[in-house]
């Protein structure tokens, strides 16, 4: 933020700043406010604030640009968005700053596709609780992209294909969790090689999958093509 902007001295004073698509704007409230957006032109609303006029206290008009009006509306959003990243978050202190954006946006990201995930008729809610929560979205998220990584290193010659370590570990059944679909079953009917989903709490903490007990869990951790 900017120390002493110039004319930004009464409240209700703004000062846009623009390049191609992106607008930023300074307006001074009780304090300095600032916002940068890309959907938002110059334009002007009001808000009503409690002002001092010859000594007494009255409502008053106060210019305000859109931007932080459409802020105040949706910010509920915005708030709720940023705490469910911060949960997760992973450390970031130590990087550089232009890494730590790229995994703020890769947050971000993973945080809207949540919401669509919870939008989609394929994955209904189980009563009142949403079909997966943020944890375990993320750590299926994660142990999908990792999961054929995961072989035991050998030496020596490495093996074409690493053998991923739900087939070489040993994993334990367990409660995972509220209800959601099983794994296994979901990739089958995806693969059109059985008719009906099935929901569990059961399934395997160490790799983040709901499966159902005991076919699911035994295929998933003793076959490579489980689907
Ligand atoms: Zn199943
Ligand atoms: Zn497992």
């Amino acid at each position: 933020m900017l120390k002493h902007p110039v004319g930004i001295d009464n409240r209700g004073d703004m000062k846009f700043f623009q390049r191609k698509s992106i607008s930023g704007v300074l307006w001074k409230d009780k304090k300095i406010v600032t916002a940068i957006s890309t959907i938002h032109d110059h334009s002007r609303f009001e808000v009503q604030r409690l002002v001092q006029i010859d000594g007494q206290f009255d409502k008053a008009d106060i210019p305000c640009p859109k931007i932080i009006v459409d802020y105040t509306k949706y910010m509920g959003g915005v708030d709720k968005a940023d705490q469910y990243i911060q949960y997760y978050c992973f450390n970031q202190k130590t990087q550089k700053w232009y890494k730590r954006v790229f995994f703020k946006f890769l947050e971000i990201l993973k945080y809207n596709a949540y919401r669509l995930f919870l939008l989609s008729p394929n994955h209904q809610t189980v009563g009142n609780s949403p079909a997966m929560t943020y944890l375990q979205f993320s750590r299926q998220i994660a142990s999908s992209l990792i999961d054929e990584y995961c072989g035991i290193g050998t030496r020596g010659r490495q093996s074409a294909a690493p053998v991923p370590s739900r087939l070489t570990e040993r994993h334990m059944p367990n409660i995972v969790g509220k209800k959601s679909w099983c794994h296994v079953c979901w990739m089958k009917v995806s693969a059109g090689k059985q008719d009906k989903r099935k929901q569990t709490m059961y399934g395997c903490l160490e790799c983040g999958k709901h499966l159902c007990l005991p076919e699911c869990f035994t295929a998933y951790h003793t076959m490579a093509k489980y689907c």
